[in-house]
Formats: C-alpha cells, structure tokens, sequence
C-alpha cells in the first residue's frame, strides 16, 4: 500500500450505544495469524478484542459498544417489537447490569479507522466500524470512492456488508458486499478468520451479508474504490403514473441512460401515485452552478424543480443525510425560521436518530398523543427490493393499504453471478471510466418518457412461474435459485430489482393491532417475488422466516462459526428483537 491514512475513527456523537446481543458460553481464544500484513496496532487491538471476547462469561450477553447505529428496532423490553413509548433495543442499546465487557459491550472503537488507501491498484483496507462518512473523505483525497457509499454518514462498512445496504450506484454496482475483496471476522467461537471468495472460508463470506452480527463481527474489510469526477450532473425526470417510472427504470438499466443522460447514478423519489421522479446523476468535470442543501435549502424539495443541478462529488454522497432523507420534517427544521436556528453542523441524520431513539426510550411522543386523543400511530419504517416489472404494483399496493409518502426508490442489480461479482475495476456499463460518455444533452427533462421497456422481457424479466397478475400475496415466496451468489438475502443475478424506502408512521385503523402495516407489506413484497432488509421491524412467523432467508444454509453456518449459540441467531435478533 502506497498510502497510509488514519482518520481518527469514527466521528459519531453522544455515548456508546451498548446493547444485547446474546447468550455466550466460554471463548476459544486463537492467535490473529491470519492478519499479518496489518498494522502493529491493529493486529493488538484483534488481541486485545479475542481476550475481551473470551472473558464474557457463559451465559452472559454479548455486546457490541459502537458509537453510532441506524438500526430501526425498538422493544418494549421484552423482546417483542412495540412503537409506542418503547425503549430503543437493537444490535447495540444500552448496558445492561454487571460487570466487564459482558455489560460495557465489546470495546471496538479500534476498527472504526481506515487502514490504508491504496490508489493505484484502488483498493482500500479499513476497520470494520468505519462510517462511511471517514471512508469516502480518505477515498476522495485520491478521487476514489467505494463502490457503493449508503446515503447515512454514521452507516459503517461492517454494517452495510452484514445489514445490506444500497445507494444510487447499485444499478452499476451492486450492493457494498460485492465490492469487498476479502474480511476480517471475529467468529462466535471466538476465531479470527479471513473470509475471501473461494478461499477456506467462502462460505462465511458468502453468508455474511444479511447475518446482522450473528455469525460474528468484521473487523477489517479490503474494498475495490473507483475513480470520481469532481461535480454530479443531475437531471429529475417526472412520471404520471407508477407504471411509466417502472418502464423507465427497465430502459435506464437497459440502456445504461436516459434521454442522453449518462446514468452512473439513478435513484428517485414518488411523492404520489401521479408525481413521482427518477433522478439520473452523471459524473462531470465542470458544473456551471453548484447547489448547496446543507443550508437554506432543501435537497427532496430540490426534486420538484428545477430540472437539472450540479453537486459535487461530496455533496452528493451526503444528499440524503442532511434531511435524514425528509424525515427532520418533525423536528421542524424544514421550516425556514427553525432551520436558521438549528447549527449545520447538527443537520445530520445521526442527530435526528438519536433525537428519535431519546423519544422512543422515554415514551414522550406516544405520551403526549395519549393525551391528545390521538389514535395509535404505526411506525413502518422499511426498505424492500421488489423486480422491477412489479414495481407499479407495489407502489399501488403501498398507496392503498400505508398511504405514506414520500417514498425513495433505488434501482439494484447484482454486479455478478459469482461471488465478489466482476473483477475489480470493472464496473457495470457507465461510470467514469466504465462506458462511453456521452454528450450532457438538453433532451427531455420533467415529464420526459422513456421508450417502454417490453414487460418480463431482459435484465428485468420476471422469473418461469411468476405470473403477472397474481395479486398480492398470490405469487410464490421468493424467487430461490438452486446456489444464489449470496444465499441469506437471495437476489437473483442479472435481475433489476427496485428497492422502496419508506420511513414514517401511520394510523392504525380501528381494531387493528401494532404490527398490521409492518406485516402488510411483508405479504405484499413476498407476494410480489421480494425481499425486505431486516433492519427494522420484522413480523413473521419462524417458519416463513426461513424460507425466505435461507435457513438451511444460515443453520450451517451457525453451526461451523457459532457452534456454543454466543451470537444470537438472525430469527431472534430481527424477528424477535433480543
Ligand atoms: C431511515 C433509514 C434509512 C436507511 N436508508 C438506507 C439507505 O438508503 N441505504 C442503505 O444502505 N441503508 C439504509 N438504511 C439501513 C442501514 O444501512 C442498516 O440499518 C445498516 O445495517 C446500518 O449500519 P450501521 O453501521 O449503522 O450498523 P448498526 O446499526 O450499528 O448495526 C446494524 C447491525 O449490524 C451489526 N453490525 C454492525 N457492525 C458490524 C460489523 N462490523 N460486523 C458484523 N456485524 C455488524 C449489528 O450487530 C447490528 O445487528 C437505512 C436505515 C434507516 C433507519
């Protein structure tokens, strides 16, 4: 590596978050042999965590003390998800009683810094608790970035492989696990192994993502980078109708653009059924204006109008945080007198959650509705992929039965049938160096349609026995693969998939019980031939838990990485919160 950087580790603020994880029975502390090539102090801090890990005794939970989370899953405490008035309890959480690392939870504030960037093979090495806020600053120092960079700033590296996460590159690239080249992972039986594709421990690195820390913890991770330009070109083009932005998204994955607008990023956001925008980003060397949304203005309310703008490459990335996407709404700073008087710096999405998580463990908003009169509220606070040919449906669907808006969408596809997808610096189509680049034209613009993409037909075709028309809840669970790439959230290779962000709550109606919205659309998404990221909320019963995640592979990997159950299982930690 030509290039050592250390960022100082995370930048989150406010205490650790210390939370439960599980059980644990005694540690077998083994030697780190396999991180020779890292830093003397790294290779201490893996020491310093297997003895840490070790002296939990049996028994005694498991914790993980990260400074920051953007977990979405509160509990009354009992284990059973409640939205009303609950204590925050996730991954991480507050210290329970006792002693040690058992109720301080894991120090791993030592794997939150980035260990080298190198630029001319492109390839970074960083601490598994790294933001993604350090990483892309250490990365764009050398006009690199990671392959895909998640919206929220405080998301780090470890998080978005073993939670999943997406961003407006994910048609290009994928999802961040694609991009990692090999981990370092701190197993429930106390190893510390390196997972690489078809290496000894393919298998783990294959399972990794969507595990959520129960198969063990990254401590390190080596990721391919790509190259930037220094500004963003943003075109927003509206649709009328849900099915009209679906075709769209079939002709950009297609076609790698739309109207001449060079797609190396596509997301979009629907504010209604009648209104919604998919905003095609392209690198650029220039920018004839820059917008700025971390001040007066507001970068959601942006969409609307005008039709085109420019960002640079770091305003970009962060587009989302400073709104937490359009949920700082509540908090009021969206209105021009609170927003003077909120400092920038607490514009972020990592102030609002903490504000939210505050709320949440003292009951202060649920309180005062109760006072108020104000019926039972729901949080539905989700991310699923759905194919794109039933999007349309599942946007209809979601309009009638939650009736919430705005929602994000972002198109994805897998990078490659095998795992680590295509060699490094190879991205899909587009991309600064990835495709031809294409004249910035002044074609289309609001109300621009694309050609229609022939339904079922392409990368975005609907699976042999899916058939259009099923309804909701008609289709069969999941669309499995003999061997998907990645086998506890199985994507299908070559498929456009669109992932729908939804982050609210809504009334309940009369006589319906917490959970009946949640549950709705885990009916619906698994209807549809879906998935849902697990980050947040889960509903269903055991058994179709483990349809849909795989269960027969999960269960052998627990039993060669986590044999004692230390780890809590997945079922456990997203269904039943503990
Ligand atoms: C409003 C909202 C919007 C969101 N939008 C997006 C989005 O646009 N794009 C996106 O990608 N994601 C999004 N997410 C989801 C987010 O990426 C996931 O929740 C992710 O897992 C959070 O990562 P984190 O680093 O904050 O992990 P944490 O919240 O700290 O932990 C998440 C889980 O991962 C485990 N974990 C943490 N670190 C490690 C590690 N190093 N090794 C193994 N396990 C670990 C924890 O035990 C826990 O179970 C959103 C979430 C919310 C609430």
């Amino acid at each position: 590596m030509t290039d050592v950087t250390d960022t100082g580790g995370s930048r989150g603020r406010g205490q650790p978050e210390i939370g439960p994880e599980t059980p644990a029975s005694p540690a077998r502390l083994l030697p780190a042999r396999e991180s020779a090539g890292k830093p003397a102090a790294h290779l201490a801090a893996i020491a310093d965590l297997q003895a840490a890990y070790a002296a939990i005794p049996p028994g005694s939970p498991v914790r993980l003390a990260k400074r920051t989370s953007n977990l979405f899953r509160f509990t009354d405490g009992k284990g059973k998800g409640a939205h009303r008035g609950a204590g925050y309890g996730s991954g991480h959480g507050r210290a329970g009683h006792g002693s040690g690392a058992a109720s301080r939870g894991l120090d791993v504030s030592a794997f939150g810094r980035v260990l080298s960037v190198d630029p001319r093979s492109r390839i970074a090495v960083t601490g598994g608790m790294t933001t993604y806020e350090d990483l892309a600053d250490a990365t764009l120092r050398h006009d690199l970035m990671p392959l895909v960079v998640p919206q929220l700033k405080t998301i780090t590296i470890g998080g978005a492989v073993t939670g999943l996460g997406i961003e407006s590159s994910s048609l290009r690239s994928g999802m961040p696990h694609e991009s990692v080249l090999e981990m370092e992972i701190l197993t429930g039986d106390g190893r510390v192994i390196t997972a690489a594709p078809g290496g000894e421990h393919d298998a783990l690195y294959r399972g990794f993502p969507n595990s959520y820390g129960t198969l063990g913890y990254a401590l390190s991770l080596t990721i391919e980078l790509e190259p930037v330009r220094p500004f963003v070109h943003l075109r927003h083009f509206r649709f009328g109708s849900p099915e009209a932005c679906m075709d769209a998204v079939a002709a950009i994955a297609a076609d790698g653009g739309y109207l001449g607008h060079r797609a190396d990023f596509v997301d979009g956001t629907a504010f209604g059924l009648d209104e919604l925008y998919l905003t095609v980003g392209s690198f650029s060397d220039v920018a004839p204006w820059r917008s700025d949304y971390t001040r007066e203005r507001i970068y959601y309310q942006s969409i609307r109008g005008p039709q085109e703008d420019f960002l640079t490459i770091r305003d970009y990335l962060w587009r989302w945080d400073t709104d937490w996407f359009w949920c700082s709404r509540p908090f009021g700073v969206q209105r021009p007198v609170i927003r003077r008087l909120w400092p920038r710096r607490y514009r972020r999405s990592d102030v609002y959650r903490k504000l939210v998580a505050l709320d949440r463990r003292h009951g202060l908003s649920a309180a005062l509705n109760a006072r108020r009169g104000v019926p039972q509220h729901e949080d539905v606070i989700q991310d699923v992929e759905i194919p794109v040919e039933r999007g349309a449906e599942f946007l209809r669907a979601f309009a009638a039965g939650v009736g919430m808006s705005p929602v994000w969408m972002c198109p994805l596809r897998l990078r490659g049938a095998g795992p680590g997808g295509r060699p490094p610096g190879t991205p899909r189509g587009a991309g600064p160096e990835g495709g031809p680049r294409v004249a910035l034209s002044d074609a289309g613009g609001s109300g621009g349609r694309a050609p229609v993409a022939a339904r079922g037909a392409g990368p975005g075709g609907r699976p042999p026995g899916t058939s259009r028309g099923a309804g909701l809840g008609g289709g069969p669970p999941g669309t499995h693969r003999a061997d998907p790439p990645w086998p506890l959230y199985p994507l299908e290779p070559d498929r456009v998939y669109v992932n729908f962000g939804f982050w609210g709550t809504v009334p309940l109606p009369p006589g319906k019980a917490d959970g009946y919205h949640n549950r709705l659309v885990e009916e619906t998404v698994t209807g549809l031939g879906g998935h849902k990221g697990l980050y947040s909320t889960s509903c269903y019963p055991e058994e179709e838990f483990w349809t849909l995640y795989n269960g027969s592979a999960y269960a052998a990997l627990k039993a060669e990485y986590d044999p004692a159950g230390r780890l809590a299982g997945l079922y456990e930690k997203c269904v039943r919160g503990r």
